[in-house]
C-alpha cells in the first residue's frame, strides 16, 4: 500500500520585546540569573493586575500580516488552564477562540521527491501568549529534584499553527526554515533555536494514498533543531506506516523525540488529554485593533527573503545558489548590499563585483566567522573594510592570494583595521615592476634546470612550474601575469643561446 504523508506544525516563537507580556519585568530571562526577573504579575500574586504589551501586539501582527493572515478589528485574550509546577498562576493568558491572525499562508518550494513544485502552506492562526518557568529536572538518584526558574514566565509567545498542508519531513523543514527566515527578517524574533527562542510541535498522520479522510495523528515534541525535527518526522512517519501494517491502528497520543536514540516515545495518551477550561481572561479588556495601525504596519513590511533573493538574481545577476545562501539571514544580505554600494562601480560593472563580494563572503570569510562562531553581523571586518580589501585588489595593489593574508590580518586585528594601512605596514603590496620581479626570474631559472630542459623539448607547462618559483621567491608579491611573461622571455633568451 502507498501511503500520503500529512504533517501540520505548531511553533512558539519568543517575541524579542524589552519588557515581558504583562508586567514590566525585563525579558532579558536567558542572560540575568535566576529568578531575579520577577515581580507580583508574572508570579501570579493575588491581586496582581496584567497590562498588555503594545509592542508584542504589533510584532504579532506584523507576522500576522507577512503571512498574509487577516487581522480581525476584534480580539481577546483567554485563560488557559492547567496544573503544572511551570506554571506561576496555574492558567497561562493565551489566545482561544479569537486569535490576532487568521486564515494565512506561507509559500515553499515544495519537496521534489514527492514531485511538489512551488506549494503553498495554509496557516491557520498566528495568536499570542505567555512563556512558562524554566524547569531543571536533576536525577532520581533517591533525592531526585526539579528546580524552578521564573524569569520565562510571562515572555512573549507567538504560536504560528499551519493546516495540515505538508506532505513530507523535507516540506516541514522547508516551512519551518521559511518561517525562522520571516521572523528575523521581521526583527520579532532572534529566532535562535538552540536557545529555545524558535521551537516546534510536529502532528503527523499518515493515510493510503488517495484518500481524503485524514489518519490518526501523533504530535511530537522535544525537537531543538531544524534537523531534529526532520529525523523525527521521519522516524514517526515510519514507525505508523509499520503499525498500520502490522494490522494495527495509531493511537492518538503526545510522543517525545528522544534525540541521543533517535526515536520518538510515547508521553500522554488521549485519555489524559488536557480539558483547558478556557475563559476569557477577566482581567484584560479585549483589543480592538485599528484599521489605520494595519495599514501602517503592512506599509512598513520588509522586503522579505523569497523576494529579496529574486532581487539579487535579476539586479546583479547572481546564480540561484549565491542568492539563496546570501539571502537566508538578513544580516547577510544587508552586509552584501552594504559592500556592493560602497564598491560604487558603474551599473555594467556591478554584475561582476556582485559575483566577486559574494565570493569573498560566502568563502573566506565565511570561514572565518565560522571558526571564530562569529555572525555576519558582528564581524571584525566591516563591510567598509571588505569595501576597501575588494578596491586594493582592483587597483592592482594585491593579487587575490595576497588579499586573502590582509583579510585574515584584517580579521585578527579587527574593528579599525585598514587594509592599505596593514598593506603598507607589513610590505605586502604586488609587485608589478618588472625590474624587480627580473632577479628572481633568473634566479627560478638557474635553479631549475630539468624544467628548462622540459620547456625546451615542448613542454609549455614547465614555464608555469617555473612562474610558481618565482612566486615562491618573491613571497606571493609578483603580478602573477607579469611573472609568467618574464619567465617565458627569460626561456627565449636561454634558448637563443648556445647549448653547453
Ligand atoms: P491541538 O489543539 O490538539 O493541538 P489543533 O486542531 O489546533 O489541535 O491542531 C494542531 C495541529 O495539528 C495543526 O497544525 C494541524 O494542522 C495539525 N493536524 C490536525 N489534524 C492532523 C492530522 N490528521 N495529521 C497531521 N496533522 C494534523
Ligand atoms: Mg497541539
Ligand atoms: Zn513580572
Amino acid at each position: 500500500m502507498q501511503y500520503e504523508t500529512v504533517i501540520g506544525l505548531e511553533v512558539h516563537v519568543q517575541l524579542d520585546t524589552r519588557s515581558k507580556m504583562f508586567c514590566g519585568c525585563p525579558a532579558d530571562y536567558q542572560t540575568a540569573a535566576p529568578n531575579t526577573r520577577a515581580c507580583p504579575v508574572c508570579l501570579g500574586l493575588p491581586g496582581a493586575l496584567p497590562v498588555i504589551n503594545r509592542r508584542a501586539v504589533e510584532y504579532t501582527v506584523l507576522t500576522g500580516l507577512a503571512l498574509h493572515c487577516r487581522i480581525p478589528d476584534f480580539t481577546k485574550f483567554d485563560r488557559k488552564n492547567y496544573p503544572y509546577p511551570d506554571l506561576m498562576k496555574g492558567y497561562q493568558i493565551s489566545q482561544y477562540d479569537l486569535p490576532l491572525a487568521q486564515d494565512g499562508y506561507l509559500d515553499i518550494d515544495g519537496d521534489s521527491d514527492t514531485g511538489h513544485r512551488r506549494r503553498r502552506i495554509g496557516v491557520e492562526r498566528v495568536h499570542l501568549e505567555e512563556d512558562v518557568a524554566k524547569m531543571q529536572h536533576f536525577p532520581d538518584d533517591g533525592a531526585g529534584y526539579s528546580l524552578v526558574d521564573v524569569n520565562r514566565s510571562g515572555v512573549p509567545l507567538m504560536e504560528i499553527v499551519s493546516k495540515p498542508d505538508l506532505r513530507s519531513p523535507a516540506e516541514a523543514r522547508q516551512y519551518l526554515a521559511a518561517l525562522h527566515s520571516m521572523v528575523q527578517y521581521l526583527g520579532v524574533s532572534t529566532g535562535n533555536m538552540q536557545d529555545g527562542n524558535f521551537r516546534c510541535d510536529a502532528n503527523v498522520s499518515i493515510r493510503p494514498r488517495g484518500s481524503d479522510t485524514f489518519g490518526t495523528r501523533t504530535e511530537v515534541k522535544n525537537m531543538n533543531s531544524f534537523r531534529s525535527v526532520y529525523q523525527a518526522l521521519e522516524f514517526e512517519v515510519e514507525r505508523q506506516r509499520r503499525v498500520i501494517e502490522d494490522g494495527g491502528a495509531v493511537a492518538q497520543e503526545t510522543r517525545g523525540w528522544v534525540e541521543e536514540r533517535e526515536v520518538t516515545v510515547s508521553q500522554r495518551s488521549k485519555e489524559y488529554a488536557h480539558d483547558y477550561r478556557y475563559f476569557p481572561e477577566p482581567d484584560l479588556p479585549p483589543l480592538h485593533i485599528g484599521r489605520q495601525w494595519v495599514s501602517e504596519l503592512q506599509a512598513a513590511l520588509p522586503e522579505l527573503a523569497p523576494r529579496r533573493k529574486a532581487r539579487f538574481q535579476a539586479d546583479y545577476g547572481l546564480s540561484e545558489y549565491d542568492a539563496d545562501l546570501l539571502t537566508g539571514a538578513r544580516r547577510m544580505a544587508d552586509y552584501f548590499e552594504a559592500v556592493v554600494s560602497l564598491r560604487n562601480v558603474p551599473a555594467d560593472a556591478q554584475p561582476a563585483v556582485a559575483k566577486e563580494v559574494a565570493n569573498w563572503m560566502l568563502g573566506d570569510l565565511s570561514r572565518l566567522l565560522n571558526q571564530s562562531h562569529c555572525d555576519i553581523a558582528d564581524s571584525p571586518v566591516t563591510p567598509d573594510g571588505l569595501s576597501d580589501l575588494l578596491g586594493l585588489i582592483a587597483d592592482g595593489t594585491l593579487s587575490t592570494s595576497l588579499a586573502k593574508t590582509v583579510l585574515e590580518e584584517m580579521y585578527a586585528a579587527g574593528g579599525d583595521a585598514n587594509a592599505a594601512a596593514i598593506v603598507r605596514a607589513r610590505g605586502l603590496a604586488q609587485i608589478s615592476d618588472a625590474g624587480a620581479i627580473e632577479s628572481a626570474v633568473a634566479a627560478a631559472i638557474a635553479a631549475n634546470p630539468k624544467a628548462v630542459a622540459d620547456y625546451r623539448s615542448g613542454k609549455e607547462t614547465a614555464a608555469r612550474f617555473l612562474m610558481g618559483q618565482v612566486m615562491r621567491l618573491t613571497k606571493g608579491q609578483a603580478q602573477p601575469e607579469l611573472a609568467l611573461r618574464l619567465v617565458q622571455e627569460g626561456l627565449a633568451a636561454e634558448k637563443s643561446q648556445p647549448a653547453g
